[in-house]
C-alpha cells in the first residue's frame, strides 16, 4: 500500500472516530432542555440544584431528573437563582476546550498509533525501503568505494579531499582553514549521486544518515523542522559522520517571501532549520552535509553561501568512456561470455545514465538466463537495449544519426579553426552531448584573464564562429539552423570592431556606440550618423564576416583530413577533451609529413621520367597528353 492510501485510510478512520465519539458524548450527557422551559420550571420552583460552567448549566429538579441547558445571560439568571434559593456549585469555564479535547480523543489514539507503527517497522527492517517517520539510523560501514562509481574522473580530486578531511579533520583545522561542510552533487537523475555520497561515507569508513528532501514536507505541519533539528543531533553524537539529502530542492527551493501557502510555510520552516544547523556547528564536530539536486537554479541563494553547500560537483551523462566503465563496473556482478567488446555496447547507447547502464546489464543479464545461456552475450545485451531504448525514444534521449554527425562536423569546424589559428584560446573540450537546446560545444579556456582584445583575436573569434558552418558546408552541402546562434555572435563581435573599437580602416577610428553592454551583451545606444555612414558600416561589417568565412573555408579545406579525423574521434567517443585533440592534431601532421615526402619521392620519380619521356620524338608525347584529356 502506498504512503497515500495509507493516510487516506487514516483520515477516513479518524473522521468515523471523531463522529462516533461525538454521539457517544452527546448520548451520555442528561436531557438537554431549552432556556425557555428551565426559566419555566426555575419560576415554577422546580429546580432544586444548579452546576454552572461559563454559561453550560446541569442541575437536578424536584422529581430528581437530571437536565442540562445553556444560559446565555449568566449574571441575570443568578439573581433569580438566589431569590428562588436554588442550590449553586460553579467551576472554571474550560468546557469548551476540554470537550473539544474530549472529541479529538480518537484523533491522538490513531496519530500515537501510527507514530508507534512506523518507528516499529523501520527497526524491523521492512522491505518498504526508506521509511520517513523513524528515527535517523546510520548506516555503519557502508561497503560502497570509488571503485564503484565509475566515469567521475573529473570530480574526485575535490572527493578525496572530503574524505581527507573526514579522515584526520585535525590535520586540515590545524593551519585554520575550515573543513568543507556542505557539498552539493548536481546532475540529472540517475548519474549516481547517492551512489557517490555513499562511496564518500564509504572510503572514510563513517556513519551515512540520508534523507529524501521530500521526506521532510510530507510530514505533518511542524514536524519537518523538528525532524532536521533531530538528523542533525543523531549525526553529531557520531561524528565524523556524514548526512546525506536526497532532492534537496524539495524544501530548498526558493523562499517566496509572500503567496506562501500552508505547504510552503512548512517547506520554509523546514529550510530554515537546516540552514540554522549548518551554520550552529562546530569545527570539533565533523558532519559533513552532503545534498543531490537536479535542479541547481531553483535552489534558495542562502544555501549556496560559503559555510554551507559552497563545495559544488557537477556530474552530467557520462559519455561513451564513462559509459563503457560504468558497464565494466557492473558486468563485474554478472557473468559474460568471452570475448564481449563493451566499448560497442557503450557506443550503441548514447545519453543513457548510470542508471539506465545498471538497468541495461541487469535485464541482458535477465535475458540471457531466458534464452538458456550460460554466459551473456552481445546479442542479449542487443536485445536488453532495445527494450529500454524504447521507453527512451520517448524521452527525446537518443538522437538521430545524422543530426549526430552533422554536429560532430560542425563542433570539429569550430575546434580545429582554433586549433589552427594563432593568437586564439586554447581548446578545453568538444562535445556532441546534447545538452539544454544545444546539440553540441566546444568550449576554450583562455591561458589567462583578458582585459583587452586584439584585433586578431577578435577577427579569429570570428573565424571560430564560422567554422562550424563552413564545416557543415565543405562536408554535407547543405546548411543547418545549429550554427543561427554562431552567425549572431560573429556579426555582434564585427559590429562592435566597427562601430566600438574603431578597428575597420575604411570606417576609422571612430566610435559609433555610445553606451557599452558587456563583452557580446547589452543593448549599446548609437551616435546618430549619415546614411551613407550607415550604408558604410552595413557593408564593412558584411565585408569582414565575408571575409573570415573565406578564410576559414580555405584552412579548413586544406586540412581537411584533419576535419574528418575529428568528427570521427568525435562520433565515436562523444567528447574530446584538449589533449585528446593534441593527439588527433599529431597524427595527422605525421601523416601530412609522410604524405609530403611521399609526394616529394613522387615528384622526384616523375621528374626522372619526364626525363626519359624528353627523348621521345616531341609528337609522340604530345599525342599522349591528347589522349589523355579526352578521357576526362
Ligand atoms: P542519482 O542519485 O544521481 O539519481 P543513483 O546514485 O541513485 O543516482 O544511481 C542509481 C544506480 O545507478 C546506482 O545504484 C548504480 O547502480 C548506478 N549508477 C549510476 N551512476 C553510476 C556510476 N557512475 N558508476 C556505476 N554505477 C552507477
Ligand atoms: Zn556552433
Amino acid at each position: 500500500m502506498s504512503q497515500i492510501q495509507i493516510g487516506l485510510l487514516l483520515l477516513l478512520l479518524t473522521l468515523l472516530g471523531v463522529v462516533g465519539y461525538n454521539v457517544y458524548l452527546s448520548e451520555t450527557t442528561p436531557n438537554e432542555i431549552s432556556y425557555t422551559d428551565f426559566m419555566e420550571q426555575l419560576q415554577k420552583g422546580e429546580i432544586k440544584a444548579v452546576h454552572l460552567k461559563g454559561g453550560a448549566v446541569k442541575g437536578e429538579d424536584c422529581r430528581k431528573q437530571a437536565f442540562s441547558s445553556f444560559i446565555p445571560d449568566v449574571p441575570a439568571t443568578l439573581t433569580i437563582l438566589r431569590e428562588k434559593s436554588v442550590l449553586i456549585t460553579a467551576e472554571k469555564d474550560t468546557e469548551n476546550i476540554g470537550g473539544f479535547l474530549k472529541s479529538m480523543v480518537p484523533v491522538f489514539l490513531i496519530l500515537g498509533g501510527y507514530l508507534i507503527f512506523s518507528r516499529t517497522q523501520k527497526k524491523g527492517g521492512s522491505g518498504l525501503g526508506k521509511n520517513k517517520y523513524s528515527s535517523f539510523v546510520p548506516s555503519k560501514n557502508t561497503k560502497v568505494s570509488f571503485e564503484d562509481v565509475a566515469g567521475i574522473s573529473e570530480a574526485r580530486s575535490e572527493l578525496i579531499e572530503i574524505v581527507e578531511s573526514l579522515k584526520n579533520p585535525e590535520k586540515f583545522s590545524s593551519l585554520g582553514g575550515y573543513i568543507p561542510k556542505g557539498v552539493l552533487l548536481q546532475g540529472p537523475p540517475g548519474t549516481g549521486k547517492t551512489l557517490l555520497a555513499k562511496a564518500i561515507a564509504g572510503e572514510a569508513s563513517v556513519p551515512f544518515f540520508s534523507i529524501g528532501g521530500s521526506d521532510f514536507v510530507e510530514m505533518f505541519v511542524g514536524v519537518g523542522a523538528s525532524r532536521v533539528r533531530e538528523l542533525f543531533t543523531e549525526a553529531k553524537k557520531n561524528a565524523p559522520a556524514i548526512i546525506f539529502i536526497d532532492e534537496i530542492d524539495a524544501i530548498g527551493g526558493k523562499r517566496s517571501g509572500g503567496n506562501a501557502t500552508g505547504s510552503n510555510d512548512e517547506r520554509e520552516q523546514t529550510l530554515n532549520a537546516l540552514l540554522v544547523e549548518m551554520d550552529g556547528f562546530n569545527s570539533d564536530q565533523t558532519v559533513i552535509i552532503i545534498a543531490a539536486t537536479n535542479r541547481p537554479d531553483i535552489l534558495d541563494p542562502a544555501l549556496l553561501r560559503p559555510g554551507r553547500f559552497d563545495r559544488q560537483v557537477t556530474i552530467s551523462l557520462p559519455d561513451a568512456k564513462g559509459r563503457r566503465k560504468i558497464l565494466e563496473v557492473h558486468a563485474k556482478k554478472i557473468l559474460m561470455a568471452p570475448g564481449v567488446d563493451l566499448s560497442e555496447v557503450a557506443r550503441s547507447i548514447p545519453g543513457f545514465s548510470g542508471a539506465e547502464i545498471a538497468n541495461l546489464v541487469n535485464e541482458a543479464a535477465l535475458i540471457g538466463a531466458r534464452h538458456n545461456k550460460t554466459a551473456v552475450e552481445l546479442s542479449d545485451f542487443e536485445e536488453a537495449k532495445d527494450k529500454i531504448s524504447l521507453g527512451l525514444e520517448r524521452k527525446n534521449v537518443v538522437i538521430n544519426e545524422t543530426v549526430r554527425r552533422v554536429t560532430a562536423y560542425h563542433e570539429a569546424g569550430h575546434a580545429i579553426t582554433a586549433k589552427l589559428l594563432p593568437e586564439t584560446d586554447p581548446v578545453h573540450k568538444i562535445t556532441i552531448m546534447p545538452r539544454g537546446r544545444a546539440l553540441g560545444l566546444t568550449q576554450q579556456l583562455p591561458l589567462d584573464d583578458r582585459y583587452t582584445y586584439s584585433r586578431e583575436y577578435l577577427i579569429n573569434r570570428i573565424k571560430i564562429l564560422m567554422g562550424g558552418r563552413v564545416a557543415e558546408d565543405i562536408v554535407f552541402g547543405h546548411q543547418t539552423t545549429g550554427a543561427s546562434n554562431d552567425i549572431l555572435t560573429a556579426t555582434d563581435i564585427a559590429n562592435r570592431l566597427v562601430c566600438e573599437f574603431g578597428m575597420s580602416k575604411t570606417i576609422g577610428p571612430v566610435a559609433y556606440i555610445q553606451e557599452q553592454g558587456g563583452f557580446l551583451g547589452g543593448s549599446p545606444t548609437t551616435r546618430p550618423y549619415s546614411e551613407k555612414t550607415a550604408e558604410n558600416i552595413d557593408k564593412e561589417i558584411k565585408r569582414i564576416i565575408e571575409e573570415c568565412y573565406n578564410e576559414t573555408l580555405v584552412l579548413l579545406t586544406e586540412n581537411n583530413k584533419f576535419l574528418h579525423k575529428l568528427a570521427e574521434a568525435l562520433l565515436v567517443n562523444e567528447t574530446v577533451d584538449g589533449e585528446e585533440m593534441d593527439i588527433v592534431h599529431y597524427c595527422y601532421m605525421n601523416e601530412k609529413s609522410i604524405e609530403k615526402k611521399l609526394m616529394k619521392h613522387q615528384k622526384e620519380e616523375r621528374a626522372q621520367q619526364n626525363q626519359r619521356i624528353s627523348g621521345l620524338p616531341r609528337s609522340f608525347y604530345k599525342e599522349e597528353t591528347k589522349c589523355e584529356h579526352e578521357k576526362e
